[in-house]
């Protein structure tokens, strides 16, 4: 486990999941035919939508990612507020082949006029939105999700206490506590030791990583 990103597979999908850092090896690992038995993309966060954009393009497969605080506030009718060829999956749960995949973007609130930011408390509003479609989805296929993808980190879990704008959501404790998904994968708290522990967390049975720093992971 090492390189860049999170690269692996789950059930017989495989993810190539980014965050945060635009890796400039991309631009040579894509056009020399890398990645290409990924059939899915994940973005978690604080990418420039260019970067997932080329990504989509290299790769031809579907891609959902969720805003971090470096994005822009999605908007219908702003092109550049979204990166084309794929979904942003903020608050909402998709079907790819037999995952259930949710997402939930931004971070902590740490300035008064900051985008995508959330108080502890609207980051629990913004959970129970996704209450109705993680219902069905435990009616429909018998579990809620499979994979959670976020911008922040949990609370107390890879984040930092001591930076206020690297607090963890308690909301997303929450979520993984009712959703018991196998993965959750998130960005926002970079860490520069390369120590796996401080990236891997077991939470119940999910496994929470950050994607940050870029690192290959198999399955
Ligand atoms: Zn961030």
């Amino acid at each position: 486990m090492h390189g860049s990103n999170f690269y692996g597979t789950i059930g017989n999908v495989k993810i190539l999941a980014v965050s945060d850092q635009v890796i400039d090896r991309m631009y040579s690992l894509l056009p020399s035919g890398h990645f290409q038995d990924v059939d899915l993309i994940l973005g978690c966060g604080d990418m420039p939508y260019t970067y997932l954009e080329y990504i989509v393009t290299m790769l031809n497969v579907p891609m959902y990612y969720v805003p971090g605080n470096h994005d822009p506030q999605d908007d219908l009718t702003d092109k550049r507020s979204r990166a084309e060829g794929g979904l942003n999956l903020d608050l909402k749960t998709e079907l790819h082949k037999k995952l259930l995949i949710g997402g939930f973007g931004g971070c902590i609130r740490y300035r008064p006029d900051g985008v995508n930011q959330y108080s502890q408390q609207q980051a629990y509003l913004r959970a129970y939105q996704m209450l109705p479609q993680l219902l069905i989805n435990r009616i429909k296929y018998g579990r809620a999700l499979d994979v959670l993808i976020s911008h922040s980190p949990p609370y107390e879990i890879h984040d930092d206490i001591n930076d206020p704008a690297h607090h963890g959501l308690k909301a997303l404790n929450w979520l993984i506590r009712i959703t018991k998904p196998r993965y959750h994968i998130h960005g926002h708290t970079h860490f520069y030791r390369n120590n796996l522990e401080t990236q891997e967390t077991m939470v119940g049975s999910t496994k929470v990583i950050n994607v940050y720093p870029y690192k290959i992971l198999e399955f």
